[in-house]
């Protein structure tokens, strides 16, 4: 029986990528573990990082504040970069969590209900969550970090870079004593000014470059594999999968792989996506099933079981995304919970 779709976590990986963002920023690395450290394993992900040095967290949501929070213990401190609703309170301080305080009402909220430490988001020009710098608070209890978020990191040329920079060390000298958080994992590689006090970095801790691209100073984390369970030979003429999505010009020899958008392949990845298989870079043919890909095999030497890549350390993940019209983040938090994390190192 071949193995299911399996997503092959390299945590030995993870830590190097740790190290090395922190070397690039010459500042501490506090995580962003978001969306289940981004579909790898919130949990694994977390406790790994932790053995190398990490003592801060980010997260989304409440909910997964508190499921790291009963995974790591105490010790660590855990950012909600949602912030602080109208019914978070009693929860974020039963769970001894930090919100990002990301309006008045939300800072009021906290302070009036001796929150503790928290976190304040300035909007310095995405236009997201955060206050605006003219809006800025005063310094108030408990204030432990002061951060923003760039709205166009992967591109080193974008002038809102400068100028959202420009905002954010001109508002943060209002918070002396205060940490100054910036740099996400695109902002870590624009240089040392972005840097401030402590990076916060998802996505190249996972492996995905800057700029959209694979990096060498970056180590792939997560290899997304499944194996071929039939091998077909097509005539000429014939047609492959739902929609006669391929039509064979020639005689075409397929690898039917076990995988399809059930398991987080993206629909989009046709009509170019591309596998490693056989030692190759190999087109998927026709649409994506529920559970299932054809790969034109052509002239490879391919048997039942043999394992394909979607992505991983043969078919970097960044590449993987460009050809499926997407980016790295949305390919790896889509692996979905049918596919086992296999965690290595
Ligand atoms: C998601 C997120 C990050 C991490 O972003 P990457 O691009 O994955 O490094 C950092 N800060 C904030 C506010 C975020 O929402």
């Amino acid at each position: 029986m071949p193995s299911p779709a399996r997503l092959i976590v390299d945590l030995n990986a993870l830590s190097a990528n740790f190290h090395t963002l922190a070397r690039i920023g010459g500042v501490p690395v506090h995580p962003v573990v978001k969306a289940d450290a981004y579909g790898l394993g919130a949990a694994a992900v977390a406790r790994k990082l932790m053995t190398e040095g990490a003592d801060t967290f980010f997260v989304a949501r409440l909910s997964e504040g508190e499921a790291l929070r009963q995974t790591l213990g105490s010790r660590p401190n855990i950012y909600v970069l949602d912030g602080c609703g109208p019914n978070d309170v009693l929860r974020l301080q039963a769970a001894r969590l930090r919100p990002v305080l990301n309006a008045p009402e939300q800072i009021r909220r906290w302070l009036g209900s001796d929150g503790g430490p928290s976190a304040l988001q300035i909007d310095t020009g995405m236009n997201r969550l955060g206050i605006r710098p003219e809006d800025a608070p005063e310094p108030f209890p408990g204030l432990e970090i002061v951060l923003s978020h760039l709205a166009c990191a992967d591109d080193p040329f974008d002038a809102l870079n400068t100028s959202q920079r420009s905002a954010f060390e001109l508002v943060s000298r209002r918070y002396p004593g205060v940490v100054r958080s910036f740099a996400n994992a695109g902002g870590t590689f624009l240089g040392a000014d972005f840097a401030f006090d402590a990076l916060r970095p998802g996505i190249s801790l996972y492996g995905g470059g800057p700029e959209g691209r694979p990096d060498d100073r970056l180590r792939p984390v997560a290899a997304f594999r499944a194996d071929v369970i039939q091998i077909r030979d097509v005539p000429e003429g014939e047609t492959v999968g739902y929609a006669r999505g391929f039509t064979a010009e020639h005689p075409t020899a397929l690898a039917i792989v076990s995988v399809g958008y059930a398991d987080g392949v993206l629909r989009s990845n046709y009509p170019n996506g591309k596998v490693w298989v056989g030692d190759a870079l190999r087109p998927i043919i026709g649409r994506i099933s529920m559970d299932l890909i054809a790969v034109d095999i052509t002239g490879l030497k391919v048997s039942p079981g043999d394992t394909v890549e979607l992505f991983g350390p043969y078919r970097m993940i960044d590449d993987a995304a460009a050809d499926a019209g997407t980016i790295a983040y949305e390919l790896i938090t889509s692996v979905s919970t049918r596919v086992p994390r296999v965690y290595v190192g």
